[in-house]
């Protein structure tokens, strides 16, 4: 969105996350500085959502093509097959403007509006929690000592503890059957929640050391619509799936969604494109959504447990289950968001590389100026990885394919971008000499070094098919 710049004087890296039992005791540390880098980047980082949101709108704001209506809300919708009319309320006037439009992206937040006015229905997962989230600044005199992320899996009380940025941190606790409902939020409250954990900010912090500037209890749930579309509507972020925030992946995914409809929705309002592509959107995004709400669920359930015998089942689990990583599975944080139908190649040469999302090189490599991810810009690419360097000419005579637009690559294992050797792993672990990204850097498709060139002319006549059919 070209915005790190702004987006990295806000934000601060996740150190890791510390799994404790009701006595303190911890059940598993995940350490994110020892997870190998595959966005190119720290894995995970903390800031404040509305400063966050507030770097897109300025950035949003620098679009001529964008009109802002701010203190309007959409009133009405009718999405037809080939247009959709729209009527805009202002709040304050209550004037009525209509529109109309060929396409509806809906990205109105968890009450979506046009979900709603679609008729599209969403999916219960089941697991509806009420918990309280607080957020409280640490008074200044008090240095946040330690900046790592506690889930205190207290069956009594389940409790998560997160330094955001600055002298900002986030709770969260569980509400239990027994709570007084009238209370919860209450400063007096809240501060007796916290009492036991302070210490772990900085042990000389007393129960008053700061303010409580939000308490607000939260139903997190598992939601997820039956379809992202309808007509030409679209749904995305919130207005289409809720998660519980174990994972931190909610706004994230939103985002992911964006990424996945922009591209399409470009290419076919250029005619470069089928329509049909876009049925992909609802597709890919449900696959990836469902694992993200399930995964979150499963965190959850670790954390959150109220049962004590359950609690206890879990801590001899942990206790056991360190000898055995794999058995952790499912407290991991790095996911490569691969999905399995879709703009995919699915036939040719299957394998497990297709649909995840290719590793960047450290952000600090740079070509012509450009990170990895701009080098081979918004469109399709082909990136060969080969010593020999006359194979680019030899693919861009025999792959004059539009989709490309001269997104055409060689690297040896000398490229800048092979240099941190994160690329050249992952070629080698996977036996790929040539991979073909989409514009969302997702894999198509990939293919081994023998008979190269054939094979890559293969899988780009299917793409260039399944992109214009
Ligand atoms: C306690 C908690 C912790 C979280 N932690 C994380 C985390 O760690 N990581 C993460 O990635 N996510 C997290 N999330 C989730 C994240 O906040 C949301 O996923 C994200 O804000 C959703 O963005 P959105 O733009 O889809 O919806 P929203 O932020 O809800 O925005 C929707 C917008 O649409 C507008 N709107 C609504 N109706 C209309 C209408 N009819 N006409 C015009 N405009 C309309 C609203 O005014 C609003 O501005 C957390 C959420 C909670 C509650």
């Amino acid at each position: 969105m070209g915005i790190f710049d702004e987006v990295e004087k806000i934000i601060d890296p996740i150190k890791g996350v510390n799994f404790l039992n009701r006595n303190g005791k911890t059940l598993l540390s995940v350490g994110f500085e020892d997870h190998p880098k595959l966005n190119g980047y720290y894995e995970g980082v903390m800031f404040n959502q509305p400063k966050f949101e507030s770097i897109l709108r300025h950035r949003a704001q620098k679009y001529e093509n964008i009109e802002f209506k701010l203190g309007s809300s959409l009133s009405n919708l009718e999405a037809l097959e080939n247009h959709n009319n729209l009527e805009v309320t202002n709040q304050e006037t209550h004037e009525i403007t209509p529109y109309t439009s060929t396409y509806v992206i809906g990205a109105d937040g968890a009450d979506s509006f046009v979900r709603k006015h679609l008729g599209i229905k969403m999916h219960d997962y089941g697991c509806d929690q009420d918990w309280v989230v607080v957020d409280y600044l640490v008074d200044d005199k008090y240095e946040i000592l330690d900046k790592a992320r506690y889930q205190i899996c207290d069956y009594k009380r389940p409790t998560t503890l997160l330094p955001i940025t600055d002298n900002h941190i986030r709770w969260e606790f569980k509400i239990n059957p027994s709570d007084d409902v009238a209370q919860l939020e209450a400063e007096d409250n809240i501060r007796e929640w916290m009492k036991p954990h302070l210490w772990r900010i900085n042990p000389k912090i007393d129960v008053n050391s700061g303010k409580i500037i939000r308490s607000s209890k939260y139903t997190f749930h598992g939601l997820l619509v039956e379809n992202f579309k309808l007509n030409n509507c679209f749904l995305i972020g919130d207005a289409a799936h809720q998660t519980p925030p174990f994972l931190g992946q909610g706004l994230c995914q939103g985002i992911k969604d964006s990424y996945n409809l922009c591209w399409k929705l470009d290419g076919v309002r250029n005619g470069l494109f089928n329509p049909m592509v876009l049925n992909s959107y609802d597709i890919e995004r449900q696959e990836i959504n469902d694992f993200m709400i399930r995964t979150a669920m499963k965190q959850g359930e670790v954390i959150g447990s109220q049962d004590r015998f359950k609690s206890f089942m879990r801590d001899t689990f942990f206790a056991i289950a360190k000898k055995f990583p794999a058995a952790l599975s499912a407290l991991k944080f790095q996911y490569s968001w691969k999905f399995n139908n879709g703009i995919i190649d699915k036939d040719l040469y299957p394998n497990n590389v297709n649909g995840v999302i290719i590793p960047q090189p450290d952000i600090n490599i740079k070509v012509e100026n450009k990170k990895f991810d701009q080098y081979i810009n918004d469109s399709f690419a082909l990136i060969v990885f080969s010593n020999e360097e006359s194979l680019k000419q030899k693919l861009s005579i025999s792959h004059p394919l539009k989709f490309f637009n001269e997104n055409i690559h060689v690297f040896d294992t000398n490229h800048p971008f092979m240099s941190d050797g994160k690329l050249l792993k992952w070629i080698n672990d996977n036996q790929i000499s040539a991979v073909i990204v989409r514009p969302d850097k997702h894999i198509y498709g990939c293919c081994d070094k023998e008979n190269l060139l054939f094979k890559m002319e293969k899988l780009t006549e299917q793409l260039q098919n399944e992109l214009s059919k």
